[in-house]
């Protein structure tokens, strides 16, 4: 559908840069880019209130690649991410919206790899540098002049950035940078800390901040499962398994994402389709009349191709990828319970999208539960009342219409009446496990206990009560290990300067990294055991508040 298409093309951004995001498959900008993406190009400052999950990373790449001069072999635009991970996905995402720039090359920078490699790049050339605030200082002291070309900064993720303790890196990269730069902030919160860099270091910046209304959710039942992204099919799977469902409605992000899960779900034996921006008029129609009349029971669409679809067979929606804003949460999941039914709503959340749910629960002001993947049990139950519910009708009067015919062939085959409905029945359902021991084998899906990262079970959240707690210890969780470092309360240390320290020098995830305690003379932190020395060997030369981390394995007996 070409308007979609001019969705991005009314942005006025470069035709190469439309071109790379409609290949990507984006239909239509998110409302962050609505609104951010004409105010970078002007070149004001900007300060965005937003979250993962609402498209932030293209609203600022986006103008940026347009901004720059490809021509020009030099740093232009750099920006700071709190961790190695984010700096990647945000290095990942400017690569791929430059596929069709020739000339545009980017570095991400960040602690745990080589510096040499990382300076080269950013003095051979490259105009976007992305990097994690550290680490960037540390070339900072190798060459002072690295960012004296450098006319756009982001910041992402600033609250994360602070809450990690990178508040003087951040003041020594803003003195290292041409005071005429354009400079944008993003940030989930606006804390006093937050407003107080804006206040000093971006000039009349414009705020950017996705209204969100109280929306009135009624009649859904709602719940949310903790998966990673890779495992988002599979997951999804599990779940149609176990959900008594009429039709159904999955919501993705990209016109490929429909087709990838369709199909998936095709071979799964569902009576599945696509429905996506680039699919025709009439062909739409088609679709949603045959959702309608049952000859469908699943539909994968993306926001644009579900607007306006309304089939009141629908009784579940799944939201496999995150709404960018919870408008668009609430309308999704308003296509069931239609017509007075009741409708279940199931909304799959990767670790980084958790701040989203906590908004989507705020604006609609009600709890969305969290559910686990049904177990094998979950699953051979589901499996066998399906099986029962479809034969139970065909019973009827076969016996006086099949019972000679049963006494004839078990007569002339020679077995047990038992014998042969088991044989018939392996025949009925073609293969499907149904007994505990092959629906385990069948399924090495996503383990039950999907990501919990720094969730509250994990022992890592409890508040540090002092060295009273010294002879108790804690018991470590499967898997980790206890290291120590000498460096203490009174070395001015607080557990965000480890956990910074220790996820960007490191290169970790954050749920790696369990609990963290500071005494006033030494800290100890909970690492993953798998890999330990080369993590330590990593961090050898890792330095805390000017001084070396030194970290050890730590045995308490
Ligand atoms: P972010 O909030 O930047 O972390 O983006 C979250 C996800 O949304 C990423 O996987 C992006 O590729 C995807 N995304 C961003 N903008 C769009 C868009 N306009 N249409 C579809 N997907 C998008």
């Amino acid at each position: 559908m070409t308007q979609e298409i001019g969705g991005f093309a009314a942005l006025e951004l470069h035709p190469n840069i439309v071109a790379a995001v409609v290949a990507t498959g984006y239909e239509e900008p998110s409302a962050i880019q609505q609104q951010s993406i004409p105010i970078i190009l002007a070149g004001h400052d900007m300060i965005g209130q937003a979250q993962t999950g609402t498209g932030k990373t293209a609203a600022f790449a986006l103008p940026i690649l347009h901004r720059i001069d490809p021509s020009k072999r030099e740093p232009q635009a750099l920006i700071l991410a709190p961790t190695r991970e984010l700096a990647l996905q945000v290095a990942t995402a400017f690569e791929t919206y430059a596929k069709q720039m020739p000339g545009v090359t980017v570095v991400a920078v960040y602690g745990g790899a080589p510096m040499g490699p990382q300076l080269k790049a950013i003095r051979n050339g490259a105009q976007i540098v992305v990097a994690t605030p550290g680490r960037l200082c540390d070339h900072l002291r190798r060459d002072e002049k690295v960012l004296t070309t450098v006319n756009h900064l982001v910041l992402d993720e600033a609250d994360e950035m602070l809450k990690l303790g990178f508040m003087d890196d951040l003041e020594v990269i803003f003195k290292a940078m041409p005071e005429t730069r354009q400079t944008v902030l993003f940030s989930a919160t606006l804390p006093q800390s937050i407003r107080a860099i804006a206040e000093r270091h971006l000039r009349d910046p414009k705020h950017v901040k996705i209204q969100s209304k109280t929306q009135t959710v009624t009649a859904i039942e709602q719940a949310h499962l903790l998966v990673h992204a890779d495992q988002k099919t599979s997951a999804v799977l599990s779940l149609l398994e176990v959900e008594d469902f009429d039709a159904l409605i999955m919501f993705v992000r990209t016109k490929q994402a429909t087709l990838d899960l369709a199909s998936a779900l095709e071979a799964k034996g569902y009576k599945a389709a696509a429905l996506n921006g680039d699919i025709a008029q009439n062909q739409r129609e088609r679709v949603i009349e045959s959702l309608k009349d049952g000859r469908l029971d699943i539909v994968v669409a993306t926001d644009v191709a579900a607007r306006g679809l309304d089939v009141p067979r629908i009784t579940h929606v799944f939201n496999v990828d995150m709404p960018y804003d919870p408008e668009s949460y609430v309308h999704r999941i308003g296509r069931t319970g239609r017509a007075g039914r009741e409708g279940r709503a199931l909304l799959l959340v990767t670790p980084r999208e958790r701040r989203m749910l906590q908004v989507i629960e705020r604006v609609t002001g009600q709890k969305v539960a969290e559910v686990r993947l049904p177990d094998a049990q979950a699953v051979l139950d589901a499996r066998i009342k399906k099986l029962t519910n479809s034969l139970s009708p065909l019973v009827g009067d076969a016996e006086s219409t099949h019972g000679d015919l049963l006494d004839r062939l078990t007569a002339d085959i020679g077995c047990s009446p038992r014998a042969l409905a088991a044989a018939l029945l392996r025949k009925a359902t073609n293969g499907q496990a149904l007994t505990l021991a092959a629906i385990e084998k069948e399924r090495p899906l996503v383990p039950n206990n999907a990501p919990r990262g720094d969730r509250p079970e994990r022992s890592g959240d409890r508040p540090d009560r002092g060295d009273r707690e010294r002879r108790a210890p804690i018991p470590l969780a499967e898997g980790r290990a206890r290291c120590r470092t000498a460096l203490g309360a009174r070395d001015g240390i607080a557990a965000k300067n480890l956990l910074g320290a220790i996820l960007n020098e490191g290169g970790l995830a954050r749920e790696a990294i369990g609990r963290i305690q500071v005494r006033d003379s030494f800290s100890l932190v909970e690492l993953p055991e798998d890999g330990l020395e080369r993590l330590l060997t990593k961090l050898k030369d890792t330095r805390v508040a000017g001084k070396q981390l030194k970290l050890r394995r730590y045995r308490e007996d």
